[in-house]
């Protein structure tokens, strides 16, 4: 048997990210990840030479990034530039990303493009917090007057968000999200996987302790503290802290009696959002100019990611196609559009070929800020103490990799928040933990 201070379950970005707040700020951690190695949904699978990442594609400037600069962890990555295509009716037409090109695009009429400059300009001093509670459809119908407009701007939400539901997703969050986009975003050497080797050493740096291979089959709890954590392989880990990074039905399963709990209620609110994604790395592009394609009439993006970063060991361009997935999905049909969007931007895309993934249905977030959602989930779950979530589906309005960074300080915050507070003046720490 072994005692921790914080005991972290998974070791993806929530929970290195969590592991390193919790050692430097002096408590003895261990992190246990099922997997034989870290990263979760942000690993980088290399093939033939090419980085291909599992999830993560665009670091966007929010949460994360400001996490990543206090914890001093660094990561080499470059800002693609915004020209873009969308894809209207099967054919590519440019994109009005900035002044110059919203002149000269032919998707937009002339009341169209008036519309879309003013937008432009309102975007980035927009106060998005009065739309946190309004849904997308809300805020686009009553805002934007111009069919096609509003196409685009649907389009440009889902992108930042992965999300296809507007009647269902809040305005305020993905708004925001959208407004940062204004300002770039990073495209990682190397891939993600680089990012999660900054981490670990980081983490290693600060004294945490990992357990990999090492699948968690119980959280248990007396009297409403936590009190340890079972492993599948029966090593058992006592702490009074324990943070779950893991999806919302797992970290109920995990833990006796979490019907009980605010668990349950965290986990029935939850929408899944998942995406099907085909990369493939090209010797070259046929067309050069088609490195970034939004779907105006149809759920899907493309990105050749090595248009801004390091990518591939041969020189090669890798290429990422999205398909966003709403509640019914057909992944043989998802991967058969995802490969006409190449025919259509890169035709002859198969005598290039070097290398292939295709991800038929993955979860890029285990839940939204959404309409149907009635609390944010965590950082601490109320009804034990010492018990802690986070992870991307504990969002408190950020999204995706922002959401688990923030979720993971937020967790480690609360306890040495409480800590703090078990103090005594007389005699120092009434509970050494
Ligand atoms: C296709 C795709 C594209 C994406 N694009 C972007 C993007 O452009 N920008 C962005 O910001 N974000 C993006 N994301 C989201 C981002 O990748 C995730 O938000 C982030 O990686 C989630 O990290 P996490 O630590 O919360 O969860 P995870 O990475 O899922 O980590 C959870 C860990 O827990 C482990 N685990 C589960 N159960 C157990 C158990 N019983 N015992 C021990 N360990 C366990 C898992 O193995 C896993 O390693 C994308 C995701 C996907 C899938």
């Amino acid at each position: 048997m072994m005692n921790y201070d914080v005991a972290i379950v998974g070791g993806g970005l929530a929970g290195l990210v969590a592991s390193i707040y919790a050692a430097q700020a002096g408590k003895k951690t261990v992190v246990l990840e099922q997997q034989k190695q870290l990263g979760g949904r942000a690993i980088t699978k290399k093939k033939n030479g090419a980085y291909f990442d599992l999830g993560g594609r665009a670091l966007y400037k929010g949460e994360a990034v400001e996490i990543l600069k206090e914890l001093d962890v660094t990561f080499e990555g470059s800002e693609p530039s915004i020209d873009a295509f969308g894809i209207w009716k099967n054919k590519l037409l440019s994109l009005p990303m900035d002044f110059m090109s919203l002149l000269t695009t032919p998707l937009l009429s002339f009341k169209g493009k008036l519309e879309v400059g003013s937008l432009l300009t309102k975007l980035r001093k927009l106060d998005t917090k009065s739309f946190d509670h309004r849904s997308v459809r809300d805020w686009v119908e009553s805002n934007l007057m111009d069919s096609m407009v509003r196409n685009f701007v649907y389009s440009l939400l889902r992108t930042a968000s992965y999300v296809v539901s507007p009647d269902l997703q809040a305005a305020g969050p993905v708004l925001r999200q959208l407004q940062r986009s204004m300002y770039g975003v990073y495209y990682i050497e190397k891939g993600w996987g680089s990012l999660i080797k900054q981490l670990r050493i980081k983490a290693v740096q600060s004294g945490v302790s990992f357990i990999l291979s090492e699948k968690v089959t119980e959280v248990t709890h007396q009297d409403k503290k936590v009190k340890a954590v079972h492993c599948e392989d029966g090593t058992l880990i006592t702490s009074e802290n324990v943070i779950l990074t893991t999806s919302p039905e797992i970290s109920c399963k995990l833990v006796s009696e979490a019907d009980q709990t605010s668990l349950q209620a965290w986990k029935d609110q939850a929408i899944p959002i998942t995406a099907a994604c085909l990369s493939v790395a090209l010797r070259r592009l046929p067309k050069p100019k088609h490195q970034f394609i939004y779907g105006i009439d149809q759920p899907v993006l493309l990105s050749n990611l090595s248009r801004a970063a390091y990518l591939s060991d041969n020189g090669d361009q890798v290429v990422h196609l999205i398909k966003y997935q709403g509640t019914q999905t057909d992944t043989k049909k998802d991967e058969q559009d995802l490969e006409r969007v190449l025919d259509l931007a890169q035709p002859g895309w198969r005598d290039e070929l070097v290398a292939r993934q295709y991800l038929p249905k993955i979860v890029v977030t285990h839940d939204f800020p959404h309409m149907n959602r009635e609390v944010n989930p965590g950082p601490n779950v109320p009804e034990i103490e010492g018990l802690y979530v986070a992870g991307d589906w504990t969002t408190h309005g950020e999204l995706l990799a922002d959401a688990a960074l923030a979720s993971a300080k937020r967790a480690v915050e609360h306890i040495i928040t409480k800590t703090s507070q078990e103090r005594t003046p007389t005699n120092g720490y009434r509970v050494v933990v």
